[in-house]
């Protein structure tokens, strides 16, 4: 196979898909192929799964040490390749560079992390009273199967695979088929390290590849991140198995400015909020609600910035913000444009596609801003995906807090003000999994990160994911041998 053709990655080793067919990968800034990578089919995850169940018994009894040691191993090989990566990633999904570089040396941390944790999470013992005693005996699943988005491909790979080996399992990972190329590099790079059949990747489209491995009996759990269409769907199918199901699924966060907010940072973090990752993020703050004594003043500086982004090449650290990941994705936020203009709110600026791109072609989008949305409008309530931001006034804390309630999602949000009291009692009351505090996107390794409501269940980033990739198993010991 040639240097831009990838295989599937089977039992330690690339192959070939069994039908022979392969996908084209394209460089959404360009237009141009990057790769060729094999498109799995039912066939190619028998196999995957075939290879991953004959090394569940061996990698569970690999002690918890030498786990340990593999895991920071890994970190320090991702460190060692940490520009490798990063430029693949931007390429591939159009990321600017100043982003992947942090997501990959986020991912480093993750397995450090993971390795630390399960050192100090292997199992618990308590002594009942001086004749019994029960142990809780951490046990992973077997094998899991795991399906990743486009948006964070080597994130949100890496938030999955860490813990899941950290409790012992053997892994099938699906990446999206926009976006395979870190996670196979990431493979190639640990294929010494890890035993063979321990990591596997099939690449292929998730209608075909995704079923596959939820009717495969011998996959024992499935964690997903996407969408949360294709969420239910996956937790329906699993429900039928009772196989667990964890679901990371899409956001409508809300963004809380507060007239006593630290306003130069609040501006600035209610741009990136929303445009880090060209707005192609699951908690961006796409919903921003700003008191009505500043509405006006807040709307303006935020349009000055909207329109003075650094949009070009993303692999140039100047840039901030890349192109869309396809036209159809494109086509869907315009869309949305559309939608919000018909609602009948003010758009401030944007809602192009840039055609004097850097390339002139790929699919880069104006950093779009509206004001006065209404809650209930369509664009304030649906998950849009791409750098569209919409404003929306309020009065009051409780009136703020009801309408950031107003959503069938829950997975972040956060809240700009100096009053701690105030902030807290926000945070109380919005219902999300996560929510920042004079802050936005950060999730160093720890911060639990996940959602209720339609955002999904289950959490990664922090060691209770190890809760996740295990079975606890409960034994009980009467040490007394007469009766009582
Ligand atoms: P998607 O749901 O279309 O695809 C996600 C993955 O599922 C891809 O690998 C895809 O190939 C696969 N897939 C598609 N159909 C499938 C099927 N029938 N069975 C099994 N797998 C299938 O989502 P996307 O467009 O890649 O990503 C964007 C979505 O992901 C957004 O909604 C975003 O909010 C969400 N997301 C959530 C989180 C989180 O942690 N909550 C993080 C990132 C992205």
């Amino acid at each position: 196979m040639n240097k831009n053709m990838y295989g599937l990655f089977i039992d330690g080793a690339f192959v070939k898909p069994v039908k022979g067919a392969y996908q084209d990968v394209h460089d959404p800034a360009t237009g141009d192929l990057l790769a060729k990578t094999a498109k799995g089919s039912k066939e190619d995850v028998e196999k995957a799964v075939e290879a991953a169940d004959r090394s569940k018994n061996l990698w569970k009894t690999v002690s918890i040490q030498q786990r340990s040691r593999i895991l920071h191993k890994i970190a320090e090989i991702i460190r060692e390749n940490k520009d490798h990566l990063a430029r693949i990633e931007t390429q591939d999904s159009g990321k600017p560079i100043v982003e992947t570089v942090e997501d990959v040396k986020a991912i480093a941390d993750q397995f450090d992390y993971f390795g630390g944790a399960i050192r100090v999470e292997a199992g618990e013992f308590m002594r009942q009273d001086q004749h019994s005693m029960t142990m809780i005996l951490r046990e992973p699943h077997g094998v899991v199967a795991q399906i990743i988005p486009w948006n964070f491909p080597f994130l949100l790979a890496g938030w999955k695979i860490a813990p899941a080996l950290a409790a012992g399992n053997c892994i099938v990972i699906k990446p999206a088929s926009e976006t395979p190329l870190s996670l196979l590099e990431f493979a190639r790079l640990t294929q010494d390290v890890l035993p063979n059949g321990v990591l596997n990747v099939v690449t292929g489209s998730g209608s075909v590849v995704g079923p596959a491995l939820l009717e495969n009996l011998k996959v024992d759990k499935i964690a997903f991140t996407g969408s949360t269409k294709v969420g239910r769907s996956i937790g329906e199918a699993a429900a039928k198995r009772i196989l667990p199901a964890s679901l990371e699924l899409g956001g409508k966060s809300a963004n809380i400015i507060f007239p006593d907010a630290p306003m130069d940072k609040a501006i600035e973090g209610a741009a990136l909020a929303i445009l880090y990752g060209q707005g192609q993020v699951c908690n961006a703050g796409s919903r921003l609600f700003v008191h009505s004594s500043i509405y006006k003043n807040f709307v303006e500086k935020l349009e000055r910035i909207f329109r003075n982004v650094k949009i070009g090449d993303p692999a140039d650290p100047a840039t901030r913000m890349g192109p869309l990941i396809n036209k159809e994705q494109l086509d869907v936020v315009l869309g949305y444009v559309e939608t919000g203009i018909k609602e009948g709110a003010r758009l401030v600026c944007g809602g192009k596609q840039i055609e004097k791109s850097p390339f002139d072609k790929g699919w880069f989008m104006e950093p779009t801003l509206f004001a006065d949305v209404k809650n209930h409008m369509k664009i304030a309530q649906e998950e849009i995906f791409g750098p569209v931001l919409v404003v929306i006034p309020f009065e009051t804390e409780e009136e703020v807090t009801a309408m950031a309630n107003d959503s069938k999602y829950g997975l972040a949000g956060a809240c700009w003000t100096k009053d701690i009291n105030r902030a807290l009692r926000v945070a109380n009351g919005v219902e999300t999994g996560l929510f920042w505090i004079n802050e936005y996107h950060l999730t160093p390794s720890g911060t639990p990160f996940g959602g209720i409501k339609e955002s999904g269940h289950g959490r990664e980033n922090h060691k209770m994911a190890l809760d996740a990739y295990s079975r606890l198993k409960t034994i009980y010991i009467s040490m007394n041998e007469s009766p009582t």
